[in-house]
């Protein structure tokens, strides 16, 4: 009943974009206090999935990286980054103490076809890049007769790993779904395919995107501790005690510390400002019920959200005029880098939104006052995503006791970011900046540093393939 009542009241003439928008601002608002409750929640979902394998929404993957780059890497690795839009092959050359000597790479997106396609098919189309680029191998790159390439992948989707070189894919997130793949060992599947193209290379470290982020970041920094992936999707990885990790029954690692593989792209807490936005967004997704913290944050939804909220805006308060647009009806139309655009621009006539408005949505001729609604439904979406980014941060570091200031030499913390999205939308990372200072205080904010790890993930799966060598 309440459903209809509140239908009804919607469909009346006289709503008004600005209730829409208003009603929105409430149910988005993501005061410190509720940000703080957020992380607490994160914090205990992090010990409960650290506890017992399926213990928590949070899958908190033990990644068998138990020591992070020390400088003394050498020698010619590749890597093999697959996990957003694009892929990406590199190849490195590491001189231990003097670092990259030469790295080189090639960029190539992904069909949208082999995303949701067969198993076969994706991994031809990847081995096959990888063996062009080897042909490509200039003369300096060339290792000594009889070694064999070594490979680190970086599969950046949730795996059951089983060694720091095999893996089972636990399930797809993003815009990924090939079913036939759930279960298997990505490792064989990519090994195979690279004996079918032809390419004579081994695969020695297998690494989420968030793990090869540390690793290249540690490689630059003593300090990196966490890293966090803010574009397609979103994740976390930091340095965790063995000690801490109940359900880890391997070898104690020498080092007594394991990257944890977060996975929180799937926390879910009653505290998530969620809107009738999100759940549709949800329920009409390919995985619904699943990720529900990074359909909230991360590049590939938040456009999309937007997209439901200008909808609504159309239909039920004529936002766009008498009819709703039909463009305004297919989903995922607006994308993230437009909605960025639309936010930050600062014409006075707000013609960017103007123009994209146009050729993206097919709306002609819309006013000032229109545009303007526009830009705030982004600076909500925006500013709601990269609040809860930042509260699950602090949920981090709350949880390896880095979140007071325990004396005047407390342990620095650096937090290792990549992603386009947190690379390419200025807004939203000044938000995720200035969100965890507030939430830290001024006093531990000093501790606290968020560095841009460009490319740390490819690099960090290259050195992680030379330290887990055959050879060595
Ligand atoms: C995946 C993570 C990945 C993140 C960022 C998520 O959808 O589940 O494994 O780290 O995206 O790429
Ligand atoms: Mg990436």
């Amino acid at each position: 009943a309440l459903v209809v009542r509140h239908r009804m009241r919607m469909s009346n003439q006289c709503v008004k974009p600005d209730d829409i928008l208003k009603e929105l601002e409430e149910k988005c608002a993501t005061p410190s206090s509720k940000l703080k409750q957020i992380a607490d929640a994160m914090t205990v979902e992090m010990h409960a999935g650290l506890a017992s394998e399926g213990g928590s929404k949070l899958k908190m993957l033990v990644s068998y990286v138990d020591n992070l780059p020390t400088g003394d890497e050498q020698g010619v690795y590749y890597a093999l980054d697959l996990g957003g839009t694009n892929f990406r092959v590199l190849r490195v050359q590491l001189a231990g103490k003097s670092g990259i000597e030469f790295q080189e790479f090639a960029e190539v997106s992904i069909p949208p076809q082999l995303m949701v396609g067969t198993s076969e098919a994706l991994f031809d189309y990847i081995a096959a890049e990888l063996a062009k680029f080897v042909a490509g191998e200039s003369e300096k790159f060339r290792l000594p007769p009889g070694r064999q390439r070594e490979l680190g992948f970086t599969f950046s989707f949730p795996v059951l790993q089983l060694s720091i070189d095999s893996g089972t894919l636990i399930r797809w997130t993003k815009g990924f779904s090939i079913g036939e793949m759930v279960g298997k060992d990505v490792v064989a599947e990519l090994t195979k395919a690279m004996e079918r193209q032809g390419v004579d290379m081994r695969v020695s470290a297998l690494v989420n995107d968030t793990v090869g982020t540390l690793a290249g970041g540690r490689y630059d920094n003593k300090d990196v501790f966490i890293a966090v992936i803010l574009g397609t999707g979103s994740n976390a990885a930091y340095v965790e005690r063995a000690q801490a990790i109940p359900k880890w029954h391997g070898p104690h690692p020498k080092s007594g510390e394991m990257v944890i593989n977060m996975e929180w792209g799937n926390f879910r807490s009653s505290h998530l400002p969620l809107t009738e936005y999100d759940n549709t967004l949800d329920a009409e997704s390919l995985n619904p019920g699943e990720q529900i913290f990074e359909k909230m944050i991360s590049g590939m939804y938040l456009g999309e959200i937007v997209r439901r909220v200008l909808y609504r805006m159309a239909n039920e308060a004529a936002l766009f005029g008498d009819t709703v647009p039909p463009k305004l009806k297919t989903q995922f139309i607006l994308r993230t880098p437009e909605m960025s655009a639309m936010h930050h621009d600062t014409s006075p006539d707000l013609k960017v939104v103007g123009n994209i408005l146009q050729d993206v949505l097919e709306i002609p001729n819309t006013t000032l006052s229109t545009r303007k609604i526009v830009v705030e439904v982004c600076n909500v979406i925006a500013t709601r995503g990269a609040r809860l980014a930042a509260a699950g941060i602090l949920g981090i570091l709350k949880k390896t006791g880095r979140d007071t200031v325990k004396d005047n030499d407390i342990p620095k913390t650096v937090i290792a970011m990549d992603g386009g999205l947190y690379e390419h939308y200025k807004e939203y990372r000044h938000c995720v900046n200035n969100t965890l200072n507030e939430l830290v205080g001024d006093e531990l904010a000093k501790h606290i540093k968020l560095i841009h790890s460009e490319d740390g993930s490819g690099i960090g799966a290259a050195l992680l393939a030379a330290s887990h060598s055959q050879y060595i």
